[in-house]
This record gives structure tokens, C-alpha cells and sequence, in this order.
């Protein structure tokens, strides 16, 4: 870019605080540091403000999840007296994808709108363009409108996220006919024949919404497991239910090669198999990638590591004074509330009275849920983390598993299982970990969450009396 005329370069817009990037992280760091008076700007390189999450992310994913939630309660409605034997079925399979993907699609575009009435609202310019640094307080943005102009800012918070990882076509040929979790958003009607391929959170979501909507699943997984990072028992409950409900787990599985036939269809060539595997879609859901590459940062000098994760301190601090990153481009804990919560933390420590001056995110504890069927939920160190830290004498575990009260009138072949563990250290059993699966999980997590991060021992969760009849009454009653 040729150096600026004087005239230009005294238009420059200068901001106290920068944010790079209008999703989770980025516009809760904004709207905070204008809420204490800060001069905020904000630059978002897609059309649609609200990042992964809003868009291709937690949200409509969660719609999906809800729909296969409904599919599930339909196929059961016969057991509760509701019509005859077969009739939810027929109903579940009558679902209508495109109607409903295009009713999630304005469901999304209306958020986007609120974002950015939000935005107005609190008084932060919103930029729509690419964002990149010039140096250390300067930015360039490519606007969507085809403007490329100049910003300066005292500070600076990096906040772009990270997209899916594909394999290339030179490690596996073939594997751009595939499509990843943005892509299962765009489609259109319900596949008949689906292979996903990957272990992790989307893997196992994504997998669940094809398989319980009716969908031929296929899930392709490196190792036996889906899941590794999580206590084991929850894969050992989610697997064989996985399995009972009809989903193909090619298990120590890798693709190889996948061709397109002449009607469109996929043949993945996978070692484990002696035939290819014929579907409609291919999805690739083995991690993500922070998107750092064109953002510039060499020229100022910000480290990266990993796949291109900006390096922080505890404080969201970045190696190079002034400059900040929040969320997913961090590469710890990929999850909406974390990027929500570093950026309002950071915005409280830089722009916030003194009572915020060494407000941060603790990463400990943090809870999370797996959006499958049945969902499932996590605090705290898995049993294998807690044997390797505190030894395996100092640790007392409880168990539990059981059907689901709600699962009484159907016959044995149709109930979801149930299982919870807490993992317990000390005399005193503090409880360092619990993990559950069975329905409602989701909802049942937040507050074990609050009482784990507060450090609630055994005889804590025993002497609060159980609420009859529920699941979560187990885990304050466990032996
Ligand atoms: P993002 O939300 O990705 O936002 C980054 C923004 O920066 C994007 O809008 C991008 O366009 C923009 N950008 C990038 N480069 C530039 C640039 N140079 N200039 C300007 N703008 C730029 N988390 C949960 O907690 N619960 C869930 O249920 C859940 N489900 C998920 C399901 C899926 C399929 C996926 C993919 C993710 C899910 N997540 C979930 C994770 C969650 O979406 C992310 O952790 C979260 O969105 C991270 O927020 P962020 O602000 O760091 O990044
Ligand atoms: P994850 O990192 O969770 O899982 C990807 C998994 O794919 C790996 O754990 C690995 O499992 C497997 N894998 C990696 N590389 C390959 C490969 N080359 N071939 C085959 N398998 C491979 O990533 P996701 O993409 O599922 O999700 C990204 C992040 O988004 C999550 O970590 C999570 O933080 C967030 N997210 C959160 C959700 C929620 O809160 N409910 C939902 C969705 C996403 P293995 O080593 O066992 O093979």
C-alpha cells in the first residue's frame, strides 16, 4: 500500500480500543469497553455479524439438535397413548429439511440484525471489511463495499475466530468433495447416506442429528472411541446407544481416497473396509484452525504457536504491548461463553474502574456439554486426569447408571441410558469432577457447574435434598 498524503492520514478514525472480528468474543469485548466510555471500533470481514456461533455454530446446530430432539418424542409418542403404534414414525420420517433449514436461516438473519442494532446501541463503529495490521496501531480495512482505508487504535484485541480443518487432496485424494460443519449448514435437503468423519464434539453432534433424523450414518474414527478427551465412560455409555440406534462407527478407520461417481454419490476408499463406502455427503469434522494467516501479525510481531494460535498470558495479554486476543484464535476451550466472558474480563481490566484492574478468565472448571443423544456434560478433570494428578489412592469415585424415569413406558429397546460419575479427592472429598450422559443433561450441568466451581465437597451435594422424581436427584443421592 503507498504511504498516505497528509490530508489522508489526518482523516484517520483513532479509537482507545480496536476489536478485530464481530463474534462472541470480539462484540462482548466491544460493547464493554464502550460501556465505560472507551472510543471502540469493530471490524467484521463477513456480511453476518455474530461469528461462528450465530451462524454456523451453537445456534443452528442447536436447532438441529432440537429437531432430532422432536423426531426421538415422536417415535415415542405411541408408548404414552398417542395414536397407534408406528403412527410418531410415520411422522418423523415426513420431516421436511428444506423448510426447516430455510425457517433456521431467518431465525439466524435476525440475530445477525440484533447484533448489530446491539452495536449501534452501545455506541461502537462497526467496520465491515477484512482487518489487518500496518503496525502496532494501525490497521488496514478491505471493506465489503471495496474501500480500503486506515484505522488507528491505543489498543487492539484479536478476535477473528478460526474456521474447520479439511485434509488436502495431495494427503487424501479426493477429500475437497467433502464438506465440513459450515457447509452442513447450506444443505438443502436431507441427505440419504451420510459418513462424517472425526471423534470430537462436532463429529459426535453433527453424526447424531443425521442419525436421529433418519439419515444412513456413517462415523469414521481414527482410534475406538469418540470422545477421547472426555471421562471414558461417557463414550462407553454414548457408543453402543450410538450403535443400537442404527449409526455405522467404523472404528481404527482412516479415509483413504474418495471419488465422485457420474450420479453425484461419494466412494470412500477406507482401509478398514475391502469395499468403498457409498454416501451422499462427506463431512470432515476433525478440528479447527485459528485464522491468523493474512491478519499481518508478523509485521508487528504478535507469536503464534500450534496451527496458528495467538499465544496469550492469563490475561489475554499478547507478547506485544496493547495488543490482545480473545476466544477460539487462542485455541483453548473453543466455546462461546469462554470468548465471552475473556473479552468482557479484558474490557473490565483495560477501560473498567479499579475494582476490574486484574480481572481475567480462569480456565479451570469450565463445563461443557456434547450436544448428542443423549446430550452429555463435563466439569472438571476426567478420572484418568484426576489418577495423574492426585494418584489413585487419594481419589474416591461414585457411580451411577440407570434408565431415565421418562423412558417407562417404552418397551427396553427404545430407553436412552443414564449414567453419572463424580470424582472425589481428599478426606474432605472435594469434588474435582463430574460427568453425565442421559437426557436433560444439558440443562443439568449449569449448576453442578456453580457448586463445583465454588468447591463443593461430597457431603455438600448429599446434604442438599433431592427434587423427586428427576435424574439429577441421583447425583445428590450417590453411594
Ligand atoms: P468467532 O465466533 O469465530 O468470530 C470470529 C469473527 O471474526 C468471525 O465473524 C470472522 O468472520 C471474523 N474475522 C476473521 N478474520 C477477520 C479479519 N481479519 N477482520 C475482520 N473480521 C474477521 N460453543 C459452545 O459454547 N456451545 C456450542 O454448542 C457450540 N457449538 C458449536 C458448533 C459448531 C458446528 C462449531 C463450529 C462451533 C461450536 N461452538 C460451540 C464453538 C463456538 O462457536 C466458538 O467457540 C465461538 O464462536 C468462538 O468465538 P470467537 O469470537 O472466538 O470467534
Ligand atoms: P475437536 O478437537 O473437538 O475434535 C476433533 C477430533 O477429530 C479430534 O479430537 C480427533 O480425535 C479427530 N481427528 C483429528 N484429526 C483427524 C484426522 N486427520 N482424521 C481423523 N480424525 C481426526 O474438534 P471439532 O472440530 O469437533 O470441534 C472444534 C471445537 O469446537 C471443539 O473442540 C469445541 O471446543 C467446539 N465445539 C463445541 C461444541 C459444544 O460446546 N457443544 C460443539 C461443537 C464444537 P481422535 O484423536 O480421537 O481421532
Amino acid at each position: 500500500m503507498p504511504p498516505l498524503t497528509k490530508t489522508q492520514a489526518s482523516e484517520i478514525e483513532e479509537y482507545d480500543y480496536f476489536v478485530i472480528g464481530g463474534g462472541s468474543g470480539g462484540l462482548a469485548s466491544a460493547r464493554r469497553a464502550s460501556s465505560y466510555g472507551a472510543k471502540v471500533g469493530l471490524a467484521e470481514a463477513t456480511y453476518r455479524l455474530g461469528g461462528t456461533c450465530v451462524n454456523v455454530g451453537c445456534v443452528p446446530k442447536k436447532i438441529m439438535w432440537y429437531t432430532a430432539d422432536i423426531a426421538d418424542n415422536l417415535r415415542k409418542s405411541a408408548a404414552y397413548g398417542f395414536g397407534k403404534e408406528g403412527e410418531g414414525n410415520k411422522i418423523a420420517e415426513d420431516f421436511n429439511w428444506t423448510e426447516l433449514k430455510h425457517k433456521r436461516d431467518a431465525y439466524i438473519k435476525r440475530l445477525n440484525g440484533i447484533y448489530e442494532s446491539n452495536l449501534v446501541k452501545d455506541k461502537v463503529d462497526y467496520h465491515s471489511g477484512y482487518a489487518s495490521f500496518i503496525d502496532k496501531n494501525t490497521l488496514e480495512i478491505q471493506g465489503l463495499d471495496g474501500e480500503t482505508y486506515q484505522v488507528k487504535s491505543k489498543k487492539i484485541t484479536v478476535a477473528v475466530g478460526g474456521r474447520p480443518t479439511i485434509p488436502s487432496d495431495e494427503t487424501i485424494p479426493g477429500a475437497s468433495y467433502g464438506i465440513d460443519s459450515d457447509g452442513f449448514f447450506d444443505i438443502e435437503e436431507q441427505p440419504k447416506r451420510v459418513a462424517v468423519v472425526g471423534a470430537g464434539y462436532i463429529a459426535v453432534e453433527l453424526a447424531g442429528v443425521f442419525n436421529t433424523l433418519g439419515t444412513e450414518t456413517h462415523i469414521v474414527i481414527r482410534h475406538d472411541e469418540v470422545l477421547r478427551t472426555f471421562d471414558p465412560m461417557l463414550s462407553e455409555v454414548l457408543m453402543p446407544y450410538m450403535e443400537k440406534t442404527g449409526m455405522n462407527i467404523h472404528r481404527s478407520s482412516n479415509v483413504k481416497k474418495v471419488e465422485k461417481t457420474s450420479s453425484g454419490s461419494l466412494l470412500l476408499h477406507i482401509d478398514s473396509l475391502e469395499k468403498p463406502l457409498e454416501v451422499d455427503v462427506l463431512l470432515w469434522a476433525i478440528g479447527r484452525h485459528s485464522n491468523t494467516e493474512k491478519l499481518g501479525l508478523e509485521k508487528v510481531g504478535v507469536e503464534t504457536v500450534g496451527k496458528g494460535d495467538i499465544k496469550t498470558d492469563d490475561y489475554q495479554n499478547t507478547n506485544i504491548e496493547d495488543i490482545y486476543a480473545v476466544g477460539d484464535v487462542g485455541g483453548k476451550a473453543l466455546l462461546t461463553p469462554v470468548a465471552i466472558a475473556a473479552g468482557r474480563r479484558l474490557s473490565n481490566r483495560l477501560f473498567g474502574p479499579e475494582q476490574y484492574k486484574n480481572d481475567k478468565l480462569s480456565y479451570e472448571n469450565i463445563p461443557s456439554v456434547v450436544f448428542s443423544h443423549p446430550t452429555i456434560g463435563s466439569v472438571g478433570l476426567s478420572e484418568p486426569e484426576a489418577v495423574e494428578k492426585f494418584g489413585k489412592d487419594n481419589l474416591r469415585i461414585y457411580k451411577t447408571s440407570f434408565k431415565a424415569m421418562s423412558f417407562a413406558m417404552l418397551d427396553e429397546n427404545h430407553k436412552q441410558p443414564t449414567a453419572y460419575k463424580l470424582i472425589c479427592t481428599g478426606p474432605e472429598e472435594k469434588v474435582v469432577g463430574l460427568h453425565i450422559i442421559g437426557e436433560g443433561s444439558d440443562e443439568i450441568l449449569q449448576g453442578f457447574g456453580v457448586a463445583i466451581k465454588m468447591g463443593a465437597t461430597k457431603d455438600d451435594f448429599d446434604s442438599c435434598v433431592a427434587i423427586h422424581p428427576t435424574s439429577s436427584e441421583e447425583l445428590v443421592t450417590l453411594r
